[in-house]
């Protein structure tokens, strides 16, 4: 297990893995993430106080991640996360949200005022009936010009069976042309019934992994222990 974690390519941050509570949606059907998400509010605490007391300053950025959203993060650790930035020098935070609160972003852009708070969605592909349908996450993804306002950045879910390399390509360009940044996450089986697609990996790794792995807003993430952060 691993919450912490200095990122310094491309995109330099501190990264913290939070304990939260569960996934407001917790249905999609490659997540095993999930499983960290607790109802024991001490044990949450508990766990996050010392992650969040690591948070040094040494980039000004901080991401933080839960296994969820950031709604989903108690109020006290919250609170935490305010005063430790706040004395850190922290100027930007990443947060990761669902669709289902895309309603409620500027309740946290006020929580804190000090620093520009960057929205991360997990997007996972822009063929709607594709996500719906395989991922369990069903959303429109028509007006695209109201995702870029509200989220900073975007992750996309790749190589698993069923999809096609047309696809992750289309993925990747709307992405790019939406987002500031993108993050790209390789599917490794999770004993979930998603299936990572051997074939499709090679035919990306040969044919789109070399136009896009220098572009410094894209992070290809080919392992998920990648960003260093991991509980299983
Ligand atoms: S919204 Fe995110 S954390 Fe929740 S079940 Fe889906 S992928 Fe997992």
């Amino acid at each position: 297990m691993q919450r912490y974690n200095i990122i310094k390519d491309k995109i330099p941050r501190e990264i913290l893995l939070l304990k939260s509570l569960p996934c407001l949606y917790g249905k999609c059907s490659f997540c095993n993430y999930i499983l960290d998400n607790s109802t024991n509010i001490n044990e949450i605490i508990d766990t996050n106080v010392e992650i969040v007391n690591m948070i040094s300053g040494e980039f000004g950025v901080v991401e933080i991640i839960n296994s969820g959203s950031v709604f989903e993060i108690p109020e006290a650790i919250l609170s935490l996360i305010r005063e430790k930035c706040n004395s850190k020098q922290i100027h930007t935070i990443y947060f990761e949200v669902y669709y289902g609160y895309r309603k409620r972003l500027k309740e946290i852009i006020d929580y804190f005022p000090k620093q520009e708070i960057r929205f991360r969605i997990g997007i996972e592909t822009f063929d709607d009936e594709f996500r719906e349908r395989v991922y369990n996450k069903p959303f429109p993804t028509t007006n695209l010009k109201e995702f870029s306002t509200n989220f900073y950045a975007c992750c996309l879910l790749i190589c698993v069976q069923g999809q096609v390399i047309e696809q992750i390509e289309n993925d990747i360009k709307i992405a790019l042309t939406y987002f500031k940044e993108v993050t790209i996450n390789v599917f490794v089986d999770n004993g979930t019934p998603v299936k990572h697609d051997s074939n499709l990996f090679n035919l990306f790794m040969t044919n789109i992994y070399p136009k896009i792995k220098d572009l410094p807003n894209i992070e290809i993430l080919i392992d998920n222990k990648d960003l260093g952060v991991f509980v299983q």
